[in-house]
């Protein structure tokens, strides 16, 4: 019979944490390693955010940094606010969140109904930018007497909380045998305590993070450099800045995860589980999955995050009317920034040249880098291409063109599709008589496909 006395709370505080792990079956087909989800919706606000909120508030408390009716604000994704206005509400403080816009409504009604004052910043603006979210919070805290920032993505709480409890339930409920831990990371809070946690048990615990294609999270991780970013549509994990509360000491590997394959994964959790959970936890339950295929092994662990539930967003990908219009329900489509994140990293990037490259220079850049044909980009426009086979015709036929700009040789430009486009889009485009296709990402021209490498993606795939 199970303890009861341990179900017996004072308050909703005591609730937090202690949540249950539960095996995933269905989802995994025949593969038979053993895959296990900690399931945090079933923290009392829903998400594993409660846990940092309230270890956030008692610490400032602690410090004198908090007074009797103080202010918290925070810019959230959502979760941490409905994690700060719990245990604000029953310790008397006010609170003030800002979200990007992108966040779900359901989240915003969340937190309004717990009493808190939200305001909206839009997503799509640099990490300095004033109207980012994260510096909103930090004017207001400047502006409003007795506030405090939680401050998540800085504060040491955070990871330290789930070092303390995530962590060690992980390990209590597995008995000390797992192989492979997997997580996301959006402030890296939790990665970065369970990581900690789990590898100083065992050092051989591998961690790895699942990250939206989008976040700069895997290529900082990889060149210690943040690289472009841009829009996806999973909430609450990834991120265009490094921040202190992500120890990446602790993980050993980033793998990307496409917003299709993450919402995809996360209404089978729902349909094949019944675990009716956020998109965060699709990301993470893809990259487990391959993970458990990967290892293949009946004896072999891995354990996975659930992060929050899905009814806050039941109006998003749990809604076959959003799907179908983000396009994202029929099946086997590939985006193109899985191809070319795919690619050789020695046919990474473009190369690109402007009109005014002559005949030479032109010849001798393609030479260089064993391509046939060039891209012209003017003012991050395609302007034009260049093939080598009509280049050289027009060179032996007048070998002034050697030496004068390549204009008048060129053809049509090459077109220019999204990252977030479908490979299907971009395979019509290349039969229609087009030499290449460019790709934009956040405003940039960023990538090239040719019919060489759709081929030796399919191939590569199979
Ligand atoms: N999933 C969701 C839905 C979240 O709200 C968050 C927190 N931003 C995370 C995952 C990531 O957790 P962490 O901040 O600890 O990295």
């Amino acid at each position: 019979m199970k303890d009861l006395s341990k179900r017996v709370h004072q308050n909703v505080l005591e609730a937090i944490g202690n949540t249950p792990l539960i095996r995933l079956n269905r989802v995994l087909g025949r593969c038979p390693t053993q895959l296990w989800a900690q399931v945090e919706f079933f923290n009392p606000g829903g998400s594993i955010k409660d846990r940092i909120g309230v270890a956030i508030i008692e610490a400032a408390e602690r410090s004198g940094a908090l007074k009797p009716g103080g202010t918290v604000v925070e810019s959230t994704a959502g979760n941490t606010g409905i994690g700060l206005a719990i245990a604000a509400s029953l310790k008397g403080y006010n609170c003030i969140f800002t979200l990007p816009d992108k966040m779900s409504n359901e989240k915003v009604k969340l937190l309004k109904a717990f009493g808190a004052d939200v305001i909206i910043t839009p997503s799509a603006v640099s990490p300095d930018s004033p109207e980012n979210y994260v510096n909103v919070a930090r004017r207001i805290v400047e502006e409003t007497p007795n506030a405090i920032l939680a401050d998540q993505f800085g504060n040491p709480e955070n990871p330290e909380t789930h070092y303390r409890t995530t962590g060690p339930e992980i390990w209590e409920q597995v008995g000390g045998r797992i192989d492979v831990f997997v997580c996301g990371a959006g402030t890296g809070g939790t990665i970065s305590g369970v990581g900690r946690y789990l590898k100083e048990r065992n050092p051989d615990v591998r961690v790895v993070a699942a990250d939206p294609y989008g976040s700069g999270f895997k290529e900082y991780f990889e060149s210690e450099r943040m690289g472009h970013s841009s829009v996806y549509l999973v909430e609450g994990i990834g991120s265009d800045k490094m921040h202190t509360t992500l120890h990446l000491e602790y993980v050993d590997e980033f793998r990307n995860v496409s917003d299709r394959d993450s919402f995809l994964t996360a209404r089978r959790l729902t349909r094949e589980e019944g675990l009716l959970v956020g998109g965060s936890s699709g990301t993470i339950v893809h990259v487990a999955l391959q993970l458990a295929q990967e290892l293949n092994d009946e004896k072999r662990v891995v354990v996975c995050i659930l992060p929050d539930s899905g009814e806050r967003y039941l109006s998003k990908f749990h809604s076959d009317e959003w799907m179908r219009e983000k396009r994202m329900l029929e099946t086997d489509k590939v985006l193109v920034q899985v191809l070319l994140d795919n690619k050789p990293p020695s046919f990474a990037g473009v190369i690109s040249a402007e009109g005014t490259i002559t005949g030479r220079e032109a010849l001798d850049l393609m030479n260089k880098h064993n391509i046939s044909q060039l891209p012209l980009i003017e003012k991050g426009e395609s302007v034009g291409s260049l093939k080598e086979g009509r280049l050289m015709n027009a060179v032996l036929k007048d070998s002034s063109v050697l030496d004068a700009p390549v204009k008048p040789s060129m053809a049509n430009p090459f077109p220019v599709v999204s990252y977030q486009d479908t490979l299907e889009h971009v395979t019509r485009l290349l039969t229609r008589g087009n030499g290449a296709v460019l790709a934009r990402r956040a405003g940039r021209i960023v990538g090239i496909v040719t019919r060489y490498d759709i081929i030796h993606f399919l191939t590569q795939r199979q």
